[in-house]
């Protein structure tokens, strides 16, 4: 266990005033729980604690406030050093000669600027603050529809549990190892609007994972569709928008329904703080809101209603491992009933279980986990893992 990490935390404030510099102050952290027990599953796991670069920290948070622009500057400046060597013009270099691009930015432009111009206005803020080009931040944004970014996650929402209702969830991809930038924690602080605490991917104006102060929370899985269309709302932009107007699941639903166009699809599972919960699968042409009786809801890569999955443009072995994942979820919650403990709810995230993990080693899809959380509905808290897989990496709490 690396105890240095135990102290490293940067906290970055922004002020509401429209001042554009950061101002980064150290505050102690919450270390809950760390898992060094390497796995009993027989994954193929070569990876140990160490392969985090001591050169970026565990995570950032950063509180941002004002005007849409001002927090997209805020936003820019607090991860630039993590964007810029991440994708810096890589994206523009693969994408700059294909009409599929420039057909896709105009037409996110054309729809955003008369629909939302405030995230236009805060992907400006990004790219001034990251000081990018504001067309990269937009090839960013946008590049699930343009094919060069993968879709992995897991979501498990409880409606009831010892700790109130929670959603459980994970995030794959790439090996841990290969991510260069911390987990990115935003506190938004709109003018108009819920305030929101969320992981982020830097340079996005997505989020992964997020609760809002009234305890609704949400998580993806991306599913990729026949339809998948390159205007719209970016898909992971879509919930956070919900989050900011929305009090409940119900809500929620309702917002989702009013989204005309969506540039992507998947799988958004909500839960609130009155233990209420539901799913919505949806394509840029198609949407389904799934309620329950039962005490869970959950998603993986797949969707589970037939008008959705004769759409999807996904591989049998990636359909076979995806509802490996949901009967994992359907035999945790048999298991746990009504009480799951804290302590179940971080097992989930670490499970090796059958007949599909959730801490997700590579196997048959390739597909690595590497960031996990547990958003509390009744305390507004998530509880998120750092770099590495989740049955290794440590676990620190963040607070609305
Ligand atoms: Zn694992």
């Amino acid at each position: 266990m690396d105890k240095n990490s135990l102290t490293r935390r940067q906290f970055i404030t922004t002020v509401s005033s429209g001042a554009l510099s950061a101002a980064v102050a150290a505050v102690p952290a919450t270390r809950l729980c760390a898992q060094t027990t390497q796995s009993k599953s027989g994954h193929a796991e070569g990876q140990t604690h160490s392969e985090k670069s001591s050169a970026i920290p565990d995570f950032l948070e950063i509180e941002v406030s004002g005007d849409a622009f001002e927090q997209g500057v805020a936003h820019g400046e607090a991860v630039r050093e993590y964007i810029v060597p991440y994708h810096g013009t890589s994206l523009r270099k693969k994408f700059e000669r294909s009409p599929k691009a420039k057909g896709a930015i105009e037409q996110a432009m054309a729809y955003l600027d008369k629909s939302f111009p405030d995230l236009v206005k805060e992907m400006r803020g990004i790219a001034h603050g990251a000081k990018m080009d504001f067309r990269d931040i937009v090839l960013w944004n946008y590049c699930r529809v343009l094919a060069a970014y993968p879709a992995g996650c897991t979501n498990f929402a409880l409606r009831q549990t010892q700790v109130g209702p929670a959603l459980c969830g994970t995030v794959d991809g790439a090996p841990p190892r290969y991510r260069p930038y911390p987990l990115f924690i935003q506190r938004f602080k709109p003018r108009k609007g819920y305030r929101l605490l969320a992981s982020v991917l830097p340079g996005t104006i997505w989020v992964e994972k997020a609760i809002n102060e009234y305890g609704l929370a949400c998580g993806n899985s991306g599913i990729s569709t026949t339809d998948v269309q390159p205007r719209g709302l970016p898909f992971h932009t879509t919930y956070r928008q919900a989050l900011l107007n929305c009090r409940n699941v119900e809500e929620a639903a309702r917002f989702f329904g009013g989204i005309s166009q969506i540039c992507f699809g998947g799988i958004f599972v909500f839960v609130d703080a009155t233990g209420n919960a539901l799913s919505i699968e949806k394509s840029p042409t198609r949407q389904v809101v799934l309620r329950t009786t039962e005490n869970w809801v959950g998603s993986a890569n797949v969707f589970t209603t037939p008008s959705l999955r004769e759409i999807m443009t996904k591989t049998p072995k990636q359909i076979k491992e995806s509802q490996g994942r949901r009967e994992t979820m359907a035999n945790f919650a048999a298991k746990v009933g009504t009480s799951a403990s804290m302590d179940d709810l971080l097992a989930f995230n670490r499970s090796h279980g059958s007949p599909a993990a959730i801490c997700r080693h590579g196997g048959k899809d390739g597909s690595h986990t590497r960031e996990s959380y547990v958003l509390l509905c009744r305390e507004r808290r998530m509880l998120a893992s750092t770099r590495g897989y989740p049955c290794k990496a440590e676990i620190h709490s963040f607070s609305l």
